[in-house]
């Protein structure tokens, strides 16, 4: 009888909660990385389309950076699990799970899966200063004095890291580049701009607007073909097109919450994103910067669980192939 009584207890505070929710108590977003980069801007943006359908919400976004984004991760982990702590990452949930030998969380256990908030393609990208102004160029350059140059990326496990090491390994590099870690592409490409590094690979999210301003220099694009609907990032070869076979990189975001966040509040969070995916405003902010807005079946929770499954299966044997460019 008492465990009865503590049950519907339990019962009526879920369902006062998922009421209330979100109440006066801000969502916080987590990005995994430094504010200004291309994580980050998805958060921040999500947030303010959420915000026209999530009654009373008010969205904060928390950068908790370092090591790849596992920290962050981490940290949402292990938080409350009431729907004011979420995380927002990339294909670092599934890169990391093959990069890293011991994580403080488990990707497929430990998070409540909200769903998936685009697709966004990379772009090679190098210091203004180069010598060289088209891929082929470049890749000679690169294969002549890689062992001198250095590229930057977020940390074991970002986007900027994975497809550094997964180039490298495509143009089989005789030498490996020196890699230059960094909270996040944000301070990378401020580093880059300056020719303080001299290359990196990241979404476009991030380098749309440095290529058009002439602040650093583009060679490629990572998807399997060129991206012909965007007006600037139309003319740069696609990786395959210049002779990597296979080579395809498409970095994803996605939402979590904590293990046991009541099913309605996430319910809400869901209804409430999946708006956001189709808010005049948030799609063209989106597809300005190269970003492809996702539209199938993970926006929801089952489809965005099913593809990082998918995902960690694909990319573990990419990454041991890769892995002897990894320091
Ligand atoms: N673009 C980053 C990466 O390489 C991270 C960031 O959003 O700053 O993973």
């Amino acid at each position: 009888m008492k465990r009865l009584l503590v049950l519907a207890a339990a019962s009526v505070a879920l369902f006062a909660q998922a009421q209330t929710y979100p109440g006066t108590k801000p969502i916080t977003l987590v990005v995994p990385f430094a504010a200004g980069g291309p994580t980050d801007l998805v958060a921040r943006q999500l947030g303010e389309a959420m915000r026209k359908t999530l009654p009373g919400s008010n969205f904060v976004v928390e950068n908790v950076n370092g090591a790849g984004g596992t920290i962050g991760a981490t940290k949402v982990a292990k938080a409350a699990p009431d729907g004011h702590t979420l995380l927002v990452w990339h294909i670092g949930m599934a890169a990391t799970a093959g990069l890293y030998r011991k994580l403080q969380y488990k990707p497929l256990e430990d998070f409540e899966y909200l769903g998936m908030i685009n697709d966004v393609p990379m772009t090679l990208i190098g210091k203004p200063q180069l010598p060289a102004n088209t891929y082929r160029d470049f890749e000679n350059y690169i294969r002549a004095n890689g062992g001198a140059l250095n590229i930057a990326h977020a940390g074991l496990g970002s986007a900027s890291h994975l497809c550094g090491l997964m180039w490298q390994s495509a143009v089989n590099a005789k030498e490996a580049m020196t890699t230059i870690p960094f909270n996040g592409t944000a301070p990378a490409m401020t580093a880059l701009m300056g020719g303080q590094v001299d290359l990196m690979c990241d979404q476009t999210t991030n380098t749309t607007q440095q290529i058009e301003a002439g602040r650093v220099k583009a060679f490629a694009v990572t998807t399997a073909g060129r991206l012909n609907n965007h007006k600037l990032l139309k003319d740069y070869p696609s990786l395959q097109e210049m002779g990597l076979k296979g080579f395809n990189l498409t970095v994803w975001h996605g939402m979590y919450a904590p293990k046991g966040t009541p099913p309605a509040v996430l319910k809400q969070l869901n209804e409430a994103m999946k708006a956001a995916l189709k808010d005049p405003e948030f799609l063209k902010r989106q597809e300005a910067l190269g970003a492809v807005v996702v539209t199938d079946k993970r926006v929801d929770p089952e489809g965005h669980k099913a593809f990082v499954t998918a995902e960690i299966a694909k990319l573990k044997p990419a990454i041991e192939a890769a892995g002897k460019f990894a320091d």
